[in-house]
């Protein structure tokens, strides 16, 4: 279950020194008071909504929205609504979403120099998932590696997401037949992206 809505910070609260209460028309005793609403998930703060706001008669104590406000009250109102600065917490969703889209890319970043050095030292056991066709992705499994050569087993199984690939990475899918590929060949392989993934355990 997501708890998502919307919910309201505190700006601002001024006391007007000019208005005059429309209710009981005393003058002096309006409190200005300005709010923003933010959109939050499990109430984590998302991204800001409009400004609103109340005046609130400490007098007769009554509260008014812009539309019950009369004209010379509801002027000062929108000043101080406009000149109102919301809290920069309330974009944290949106800064925590760019943090990991930021630390994703340092993760993937990684990730591929890792590839590259497993790609330059192969090693028993590394898999390479490769692309067959559209929809076809599967493995191969360096079992023999001599200076220039490494030589494969390819997986009986393929699957049509390579999300799903590791389903038929097991070693009971590795037959005992061996092919040869030149380093070259395997490399030339990566950077091609016909070869997309290297794991090593
Ligand atoms: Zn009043």
């Amino acid at each position: 279950m997501i708890i998502y809505g919307t919910r309201s910070a505190h700006l601002n609260s001024i006391q007007s020194h000019i208005a005059v209460c429309p209710n009981c028309e005393t003058k002096g005793s309006t409190l200005i008071s300005i709010y923003r609403r933010h959109a939050h998930i499990f109430w984590i703060p998302i991204f800001p909504l409009g400004k609103s706001g109340a005046s609130h008669c400490k007098h007769c104590k009554v509260s008014l929205r812009s539309n019950e406000m009369s004209e010379p009250l509801k002027r000062e109102y929108q000043k101080v609504k406009q000149e109102a600065k919301g809290p920069v917490w309330q974009f944290s969703g949106l800064f925590l979403a760019a943090a990991l889209i930021v630390m994703a890319g340092f993760a993937s970043k990684n990730n591929k120099a890792s590839e590259l050095s497993y790609l330059e030292n192969p090693t028993k056991n590394d898999v390479y998932e490769y692309k067959i066709g559209p929809k076809q992705y599967s493995t191969m499994k360096v079992m023999q590696i001599s200076k220039d050569s490494v030589f494969v087993s390819l997986n009986d199984f393929e699957i049509s997401k390579s999300t799903r690939i590791y389903k038929i990475d097991k070693p009971e899918n590795y037959p005992n037949i061996l092919y040869g590929y030149s380093k070259q060949e395997i490399s030339t392989m990566y950077h091609s992206g016909k070869i997309f993934d290297i794991n090593r355990r």
